[in-house]
């Protein structure tokens, strides 16, 4: 249950707000908080609802992308394990470099990668050697083959400096560091890096399970007949795809009629199933905003307006023992407050330690609408151009028009004490996760 008087919440350039989210419940329209809380705020009730991390698992390496470590990994070997050639040439010792002119040494053996001289490189002697191969003992500079003549068992090297071309013993790793911590997501070079430690697997966190369904009578199944009045159903989709993309997994609810006692049997059969529940459609003000009505009786449900555009209505609780939202039906606006709401609860029920995407700065390439005292979130193209990063919008900014968020990268982020916003003026923008 969501309650009690929320402190405020600042964030860099953010909005002060000392709404208490379910203080006001009934005292709004059809049972929203008659004031509107910041986006801020709600960011931070929703996780604070977030009480537990997801159970750890162990994986092989290979099935690691995108997982999120349950552990620290802390090497238990120098990387690389010996000082090693950094070309393919002759190994010396410092002191038989020439200060001036050449000297010849003799070659006493040939060692490829992977193999081992045994014994100590003495005075006037040189080991050819391949990339990656140990040094000897007594070696300390490597002479790339380009730089050296060579005719039988006697190589001839000019002057240099002592010391080079050598990789050194745990020069990447050191035994005994955390080399990558826990609640990171493990990209390509993190799996990589763990089977350069010798780890066939590696302790996850179990992924979010996230049921989602779709609410009202208005909407139709792709792929089958839709009836005059329906618009085909593209909210489950895309939130599927943000919840795969967000390192949860999603299960698919269908769609459910606006019929209260299915709506109530549908929802518990998900939360039954899943950490997370996802609705969207349902929760504004409509006569046949049954999510609303259900929930209201599941008693742990708080109805948002969050000031921000777009996407107002928001529900967000908990049904039985998996976390609530109720997203708006309009579909930019549920991947919207997906976006700044499910995702960074995903994040850390799935053990991250970072929870909210990177935001930067650009230039207004043209001027933007905005109401002062609610965080408005614009399609944005970011581009780099005359040694800047330059964004503009993608057009009409409708709630409605899905297409503006597959013209978009990003979202141009216009916090609360803004108005309107000139062109050539600074901006935030927070690049969509994977483009
Ligand atoms: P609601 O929040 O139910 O009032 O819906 C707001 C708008 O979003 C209406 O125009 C709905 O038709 C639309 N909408 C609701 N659910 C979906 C969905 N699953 N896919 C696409 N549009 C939807
Ligand atoms: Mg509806």
């Amino acid at each position: 249950m969501i309650g009690g008087v929320i402190g405020s919440t600042r964030e860099p350039g953010g909005y002060r707000s000392t709404v208490a989210p379910g203080g006001n419940r009934g005292a709004g329209s059809a049972g929203y908080n008659a004031r509107m809380i910041s986006v801020a705020d709600a960011q931070a009730h929703v996780l604070a609802l977030v009480a537990r991390v997801a159970a750890p698992e162990v994986i092989p390496l290979d099935a690691g992308l995108g997982r999120v470590l349950a552990e620290d990994v802390r090497a238990t070997l120098d990387v690389p394990p010996t000082d090693n050639s950094a070309v393919d040439g002759y190994a010396v010792r410092s002191a038989d470099i020439p200060a001036s002119g050449t000297r010849e040494l003799t070659v006493v053996a040939e060692l490829a990668a992977g193999a081992v001289f045994e014994t100590t490189l003495g005075p006037g002697e040189a080991l050819r050697i391949m990339t990656g191969a140990p040094i000897p003992a007594g070696a300390d500079t490597v002479y790339p083959q380009e730089l050296v003549e060579r005719a039988g068992r006697v190589v001839r090297i000019p002057g240099g400096a002592p010391g080079v071309n050598v990789r050194h013993r745990g020069e990447d790793v050191r035994a005994g560091t955390v080399v990558l911590p826990a609640g990171v997501a493990l990209r390509p070079q993190e799996l990589g890096v763990a089977a350069s430690l010798g780890l066939p697997q590696l302790l996850v966190r179990q992924k979010p399970r996230v049921a989602i369904l779709s609410t009202g009578d208005e909407v139709a199944e792709p792929g089958h007949a839709r009836k005059p009045g329906q618009i085909f159903d593209s909210n489950r989709f895309s939130l599927h795809g943000l919840v795969e993309a967000a390192g949860g997994e999603p299960t698919d609810h269908g769609i459910v009629p606006d019929l209260y006692d299915v709506l109530h049997a549908r929802l518990r059969a998900a939360a039954a199933t899943a950490d997370v529940v996802l609705t969207s459609g349902g929760v504004s003000v409509g006569d046949h905003d049954l999510v609303k009505a259900v929930l209201q009786e599941a008693g742990g449900i708080d109805f948002w307006q969050v000031a921000m555009q777009p996407g107002r209505p928001l529900a967000v609780g908990r049904i039985g023992p998996a976390l609530f939202f109720g997203l708006p039906g309009n579909p930019v606006a549920s991947m919207l407050t997906f976006h700044l709401f499910v995702r960074p609860a995903l994040w850390k029920l799935g053990g991250r330690r970072e929870l909210f995407p990177p935001r930067f700065h650009a230039v207004a390439m043209e001027a933007m609408s905005k109401k002062a005292g609610r965080r408005e979130f614009k399609r944005g193209i970011l581009s780099y151009a005359s040694d800047r990063w330059e964004v503009r919008t993608t057009g009409p900014q409708g709630s409605g028009i899905l297409t503006s968020m597959t013209l978009a990268n990003c979202f141009v982020v216009i916090d609360e004490e803004r108005g309107d916003v000139a062109e050539g003026e600074t901006v935030s923008v927070e690049p969509f996760p994977g483009g």
